[in-house]
């Protein structure tokens, strides 16, 4: 079995609102959608959702990163993973989310030779996830609003984006808290928005509102910072901006920098490096959470199988395609159902039909 054509798409999807968080505000996610077809017959989709801020990627590098690789992956076995991503890595150095998305087509070939979901031909751990939902920056009582009409729609689980303003910031959670009761999980994501100092303070009034976690308080280079946040704060440290790769999470644990930790396929390259880290930080009894960039359906089934087929990745934040006006995936992938993703029959990712008119012609066909 090898790989003999590989199709890459480029696909522009609006949000329902603008999305925003301390960094910054995004109204469209622009992903690229990778197809690999075996000589078998087999069909493979994947997804990159890049992030500049967070990678230095954007559409355009990953399509040049795939006009690299692409060319160079036909002929060899889809089912070789390890090897396949070997090869990029020599090829091209970095480009975490290009990667990916070759590496989700792979797993979806995989699942679907083995006539098998993907997460059950993994182990299958669990078979269902529970995700939150993201609520986005606005006004402490906007947000308050979209807190109790995201538990209206069943989800047990918020995660709250914070890292503007200190003072807004505890006024925030305070009233969200109030407006949803105590039965929720409630964490919270400052995307580096906060110094040391800033995070220490907040975190310390925001400890009696019953935080789950709280995500990457400061910036993702300052280790330092990390762990004397973490020294200081009685709510549990995840990392997310500072951890991509296998060997970030190494350096997050002897540093003893962090709680938890956030593992998003398209910082770490897909699915192969992510069980990696979830390996290293169980080792280290660091709870891992699944998390998202920008990506439709097909992403989120790809980190949703993962996150049901390893025991460490014990929370997730799978919500993108829910944020998205546009959906790509017509038919198939999984879906939310009181705040659980729920897995189809299918095998591999489950994907069964795309918008076609949304997914477009092919900008690239190698074979
Ligand atoms: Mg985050």
């Amino acid at each position: 079995m090898g790989i003999q054509q590989i199709e890459v798409y480029s696909v522009t999807l609006r949000y329902k609102e603008t999305f925003r968080i301390a960094t910054g505000a995004s109204s469209e996610s622009h992903n690229i959608v990778v197809k690999i077809l075996t000589d078998d017959g087999v069909v493979g989709w994947g997804e990159s959702s890049p992030s500049q801020r967070v990678t230095g990627e954007t559409s355009k590098t990953v399509v040049e990163v795939l006009d690299k690789i692409a060319p160079k992956l036909l002929g060899m076995s889809p089912l070789r993973i390890e090897q396949d991503i070997e090869l990029m890595d020599s090829i091209v150095e970095g480009n975490p989310s290009a990667k990916a998305a070759v590496d989700m087509a792979l797993h979806d070939i995989l699942g679907k030779t083995a006539r098998k979901p993907l997460f059950m031909l993994m182990g299958g751990y669990r078979t269902e996830v529970l995700t939150d939902i993201t609520l986005g920056i606005k006004s402490p009582e906007e947000m308050a609003k979209d807190a109790v009409k995201a538990v209206n729609e069943g989800f047990k689980a918020l995660k709250v984006k914070v890292g503007v303003d200190p003072t807004e910031d505890v006024e925030r959670i305070k009233l969200i808290r109030k407006a949803v009761g105590d039965n929720v999980d409630v964490r919270l994501d400052a995307n580096q928005g906060w110094t040391p100092e800033q995070a220490i303070e907040v975190l310390g009034k925001l400890e009696k509102f019953n935080i789950q976690f709280a995500e990457q308080p400061v910036s993702a280079e300052d280790l330092k910072g990390l762990v004397k946040v973490r020294k200081n704060s009685a709510i549990p440290i995840m990392a997310d901006e500072s951890v991509h790769s296998p060997e970030d999470a190494l350096r997050l644990i002897m540093a003893e920098a962090v709680d938890l930790m956030n593992i998003k396929l398209m910082k770490c390259g897909g699915l192969l490096r992510g069980r990696k880290i979830a390996n290293i930080a169980e080792a280290a009894g660091i709870p891992c959470m699944i998390g998202c960039m920008g990506e439709s359906g097909i992403g989120i089934a790809a980190g949703a199988h993962l996150a049901a087929e390893v025991k460490n990745i014990q929370y997730a934040d799978l919500d993108s395609d829910l944020l998205l006006k546009d959906k790509l995936v017509k038919k198939g992938g999984t879906e939310v159902k009181n705040s659980m993703r729920i897995f189809p029959k299918q095998y591999g990712l489950g994907i069964e039909e795309l918008n076609q008119k949304l997914l477009g012609k092919p900008k690239r066909i190698y074979k």
